[in-house]
């Protein structure tokens, strides 16, 4: 582990050195009075503060004292305004970004720092899921994806796949670059959420070399031609697989199970009362009627109260991996993790003071998705921090709720100039009845 001082200045690192080979785009007689990097951090320390007034509060602490926090925490020369800071990223894809994502991912498998994470033979688990950031029947850019309504009525949408590393049991969820769901050059058909997902896996399946990976995802994901592209990727699958799109699966099923050849183990589990979980499995079952089919290994967990018999729990998954008596639990259980991403991922993105589906501008172009881009990464700092920073954790629990968290070091960066993050947090620490310093 590195030592604890370093942990948000490497990160910081790591975003001013991804930023710094962005390309402009910008010619010279369109007049470069701001830099890209002072628009991206600008933007980036809102979201890593949770507050979108905070860019305003740091110039009005500018005009006060001659300096802000933008500048020395975030390392911004010069805050620009909010239209300025919406100018300059509506010219960056959020794919200029993705380079930081991978750094961090890197940094985090070098300090086994995800050996946690690792489940059923030391596979990673990373969850895909998509989620809608963006809907509006008025505002949209060319990057918007578009339904037809009967009515004439046409909804503009965004809708990004913001794949996460999580493992049952482990409360936080690392993001990956996320993969936008948007009108691809040379296709005139709308894109979709596993074409996004199959373009994710072939841009960073080589992030992965070396490391066994399981992805998880829901029924959507559990058709051949996805499966397919997971085993040529070398990476493994565990998808949920409803009876609605799977009938030759089920069927076949239950002609099988006529001839006694699916499993059968059940287990009882001291909850409030308790639980029976049945689970049922079979390998080597054809996922799809049409040939050729790929073969895969099916399980079903169904969880029922042992007082009145209730049903409190079914699913049922494929996946590449051998099941069988020693493993099916853990099998199931790591297929039952995905919920985590719209638990751990999408719900304290959209409801926990990211804001995700919050219209911070939405632009020509790629205004939209370099702004997700950029809460995610201050999302992924934060859960690093509380990963691994032992100050950041100390600080987290003293204060106890995320909010009051947020609101103090809103209103003390509001008041006070910090020289740097440790600064603050080491300043909140401090128990002593002092004041921060001026810089
Ligand atoms: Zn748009």
């Amino acid at each position: 582990m590195p030592p604890t001082i370093l942990v948000f200045s490497v990160f910081l690192d790591f975003l001013q050195e991804g930023i710094e080979k962005i390309k402009d785009p910008r010619s010279e007689s369109n007049g470069t009075k701001f830099k890209i990097s002072d628009a991206m951090l600008s933007a980036f320390s809102m979201f890593f503060m949770q507050c979108q007034s905070f860019l305003e509060y740091q110039r009005q602490l500018q005009s006060r004292s001659g300096k802000n926090n933008v500048q020395s925490i975030f390392g911004v020369e010069k805050i620009p305004s909010d239209q300025q800071i919406r100018n300059i990223l509506d010219l960056i894809s959020a794919k200029s970004l993705n380079a930081v994502f991978e750094k961090v991912y890197k940094f985090l498998q070098m300090g086994k720092h995800l050996k946690r994470y690792e489940r059923l033979d030391r596979n990673l688990l990373i969850c895909l899921d998509g989620t809608e950031y963006h809907s509006s029947s008025k505002i949209s850019c060319e990057c918007c994806s578009t339904r037809n309504h009967r009515s004439g009525k046409i909804t503009y949408s965004h809708t990004a796949i913001l794949p996460v590393i999580a493992a049952p049991g482990c409360e936080q969820v690392i993001s990956l670059p996320p993969e936008f769901v948007t009108p691809q050059d040379g296709h005139e058909k709308q894109d979709c959420e596993t074409a996004a997902a199959k373009r994710w896996i072939s841009k960073h399946g080589h992030l992965f070399e070396g490391q066994a990976i399981t992805l998880l995802g829901d029924d959507l994901y559990s058709r051949q031609p996805m499966c397919q592209n997971c085993l040529e990727a070398n990476m493994n699958f565990i998808f949920t697989c409803l009876p609605s799109s799977h009938p030759s699966l089920y069927q076949w099923l239950d002609y099988i199970e006529k001839n006694g050849e699916v499993q059968n183990l059940t287990t009882k589990h001291r909850k409030k009362s308790i639980e029976i979980y049945s689970y049922r499995f079979v390998n080597q079952i054809p996922l799809r009627e049409q040939e050729p089919s790929l073969l895969v290994n099916w399980c079903e967990l169904t969880v029922r109260n042992s007082v009145d018999n209730s049903e409190v729990y079914r699913n049922a998954f494929v996946t590449n991996h051998a099941v069988n008596i020693d493993n099916v639990a853990v099998v199931v259980e790591t297929g039952r993790c995905r919920w985590k991403t719209e638990n751990e991922n999408h719900n304290v993105l959209k409801t926990k003071g990211y804001n995700l589906e919050h219209n911070f501008g939405h632009g020509q172009k790629h205004l939209s998705s370099t702004l997700l881009s950029l809460n995610l990464l201050a999302f992924l700092f934060h859960t690093i921090l509380h990963l691994i920073d032992s100050s950041y954790q100390e600080i987290r629990r003293k204060r106890g709720t995320r909010r009051g968290f947020f609101q103090d070091i809103l209103s003390l960066t509001k008041y006070f100039l910090f020289k740097s993050w440790q600064h603050l947090i080491d300043f909140m620490l401090d128990e002593a009845p002092v004041f921060a310093d001026s810089c």
